[in-house]
């Protein structure tokens, strides 16, 4: 892993503007990013922690919607019994999947902005059009049957 330079967010500004430098990140749960690092796919030099603010709320809209904090885990937002009532295929995608472990880790944000889950684009030593434009996409010949994206 590349070293990095590290800070805690305390207020949604000063998270904007520590991560307004070149090559910066967000580091929510951390659970696609870290990953990402150590196979330096991502090589980020700085990353701004964004776990203390206070963005883990989930609460109805006027407009009869669902605003869901970006810091929402995904099991709490699983278990929520706004979502359990009203939307069950939101609960049911989440528990589908992961482990219990991650999606305790991971949030709404990270879940929507997380790259990839394509097997090739991790394995550093395969081609990969999306991690290594113009290398191949084995996806076309090979294995893809779990490769919905
Ligand atoms: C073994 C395994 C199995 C998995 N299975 C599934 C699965 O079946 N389905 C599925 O959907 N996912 C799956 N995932 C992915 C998992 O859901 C994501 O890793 C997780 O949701 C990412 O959330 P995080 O908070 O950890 O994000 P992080 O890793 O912290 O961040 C991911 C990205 O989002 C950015 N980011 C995070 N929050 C913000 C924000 N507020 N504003 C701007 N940028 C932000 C970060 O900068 C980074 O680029 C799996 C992961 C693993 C390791
Ligand atoms: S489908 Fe092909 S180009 Fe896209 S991430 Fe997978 S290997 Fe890379």
């Amino acid at each position: 892993m590349k070293r990095f330079e590290y800070s805690r967010a305390t207020a949604p500004e000063q998270a904007a503007q520590s991560a307004s430098v070149k090559d910066a990140s967000f580091i929510a749960g951390g659970t696609n990013l870290l990953d990402l690092m150590k196979l330096e796919i991502e090589t980020p030099v700085k990353l701004v922690d964004i776990t203390r603010l206070a963005l883990a709320q989930i609460e109805k809209t006027t407009d009869g919607g669902l605003r869901i904090g970006t810091l929402v885990t995904n099991s709490d937002l699983a278990a929520h019994p706004e979502v359990i009532a009203n939307y069950p295929v939101l609960s049911r995608a989440i528990l589908a999947g992961a482990t219990g472990q991650l999606r305790n880790r991971a949030t709404t944000g990270g879940n929507l902005l997380q790259r990839t889950r394509c097997y090739y684009f991790y394995q550093t030593d395969s081609a990969c059009n999306k991690r290594n434009p113009g290398s191949g996409c084995p996806v076309i010949r090979g294995e893809n049957r779990t490769l919905q994206f």
